[in-house]
């Protein structure tokens, strides 16, 4: 079997682990398969590397950063490469440049566009671990590239779809995909299987136990991904396509603290007024998620509130700040100290009652909505960021999610 592992930046934190991740490794080999293993950058180092950019510089390129930041997933596959040959086995390490990963040309949030395996191969012939670097690749002029927080699952998916893998396994520090966050949620219960689509809700809406786009990836290439600890033997999660074992209303919970809130106040209310405000994020590459805006009063006023990510808040008020006279609005209001929390599931279109519990487990938690947005198979409300984690809990317990129950 050609299999393909992943390790994030806490499996490889410290020596010890690098050791008892090269020892996983090699027994995954000794079992007879070819295995390419993707490494995060050790514990904490992205964002000690992010700390020391800040220090040199506020707003430093995106360019400069990505070649920063590369260099945190180059330091784990040399050290994996060298813990592997102190314990006798054979590993060679690569970083994109050298497998050959090419990117989109956006630095901080590229996209992989193709991924060359000859090298990765030759080097299987030869009888090597292959260690490629996560998180990274080259654009078009040869520059580093950097995914986006959380992008080594992308990177592994990416690879196993491209050597067409047998199996993609994503290891962490949890169990497995679990209802809700194990971590702020006590009673989380660990999901043995979960469809592509329910992941890739809980995924895109904060669930950071994989990257939004290495679930999308898994479930174009039809990858067999699986979710596992590196520190323990639990058979882990299985994301796949259909999954008939647990059809549940809600199957999970999952927060955002990474939100802010933009409000422009008293805009005309003519036609258009959306379609310009929104272009122009659109152009400056903000992504925009729940939109909210209301009828407008007596004097033709109204208001457009929406949710962006808040790396992007300085550029989408510059860009607002801009454009104001042609935009037309009184003042802009923002907010970094909101939330979200989100229910997903499968079930919720066809009932009408999932609403009212959520909100009913908010209203009980005396925790305030600020806004809401809901489509067929999640529901979203932006709350204080102080109430979150205590609105998952209340959330999750809402509806029973500690506990197996079919539909
Ligand atoms: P890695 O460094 O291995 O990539 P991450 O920190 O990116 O690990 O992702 C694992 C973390 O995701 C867990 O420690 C957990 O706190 C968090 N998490 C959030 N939601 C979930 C969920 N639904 N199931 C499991 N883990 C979750
Ligand atoms: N090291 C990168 C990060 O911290 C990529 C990853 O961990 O997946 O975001
Ligand atoms: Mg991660």
């Amino acid at each position: 079997m050609l299999i393909v592992q992943k390790y994030g930046g806490s499996s490889v934190a410290n020596p010890e682990r690098v050791f008892n991740v090269a020892k996983r490794i090699m027994a995954a080999q000794a079992e007879g398969n070819d295995v390419v293993v993707v490494l995060s950058a050790q514990g904490k180092t992205t964002d000690g590397l992010i700390a020391k950019a800040k220090e040199i510089n506020p707003k430093p390129s995106r360019r400069e950063m990505d070649m920063l930041l590369a260099t945190g997933e180059q330091q784990s596959v040399a050290l994996m490469a060298m813990a592997i040959a102190h314990l006798g086995g054979k590993a060679i390490s690569l970083n994109a440049a050298q497998v050959g990963i090419t990117t989109t040309q956006n630095y901080s949030n590229a996209r992989i566009r193709h991924i060359n395996t000859e090298r990765i191969m030759t080097e299987l012939e030869n009888g090597n671990i292959v260690l490629v670097t996560g998180f990274q690749g080259i654009n078009q002029f040869g520059d580093l590239t950097t995914l986006g927080r959380g992008g080594s699952d992308t990177s592994a998916v990416a690879l196993a779809a491209a050597l067409d893998a047998d199996i993609c396994e994503i290891y962490t520090d949890v169990d497995g995909v679990f209802t809700a966050d194990p971590r702020v949620v006590p009673g989380a219960r660990k999901l043995d299987v979960i469809s592509y689509d329910e992941m890739l809700e809980l995924a895109s809406l904060g669930a950071k136990v994989l990257h939004c786009r290495s679930v999308e990836l898994a479930k174009k290439y039809n990858v067999k991904l699986i979710v596992r600890n590196s520190m323990s033997d639990d058979k882990g999660t299985e994301v796949k396509e259909e999954c008939k074992m647990e059809r549940m209303l809600v199957s999970g919970v999952a927060t955002d603290k990474n939100v802010s809130r933009i409000s422009l106040i008293g805009i005309e209310n003519v036609p258009g007024k959306a379609f310009e405000i929104f272009r122009l994020m659109a152009k400056e590459k903000v992504s925009v998620d729940i939109i909210l805006q209301d009828v407008g009063n007596a004097e033709n006023k109204q208001n457009i509130s929406f949710t962006i990510g808040e790396e992007d808040l300085d550029i989408a008020l510059k860009a607002l700040d801009k454009n104001r006279a042609h935009l037309g609005f009184e003042r802009v209001e923002h907010d970094e100290t909101v939330a979200k929390i989100s229910i997903v599931g499968a079930g919720m279109a066809t009932n009408p009652g999932i609403a009212s519990m959520f909100f009913e487990a908010l209203y009980d938690a005396g925790i305030n909505i600020h806004m809401i947005s809901t489509s067929e198979i999640k529901i979203t409300v932006l709350v204080d960021e102080n109430d979150v984690d205590e609105a998952a809990r209340a959330v999750h317990d809402k509806f029973k999610l500690a506990s197996v129950h079919a539909e």
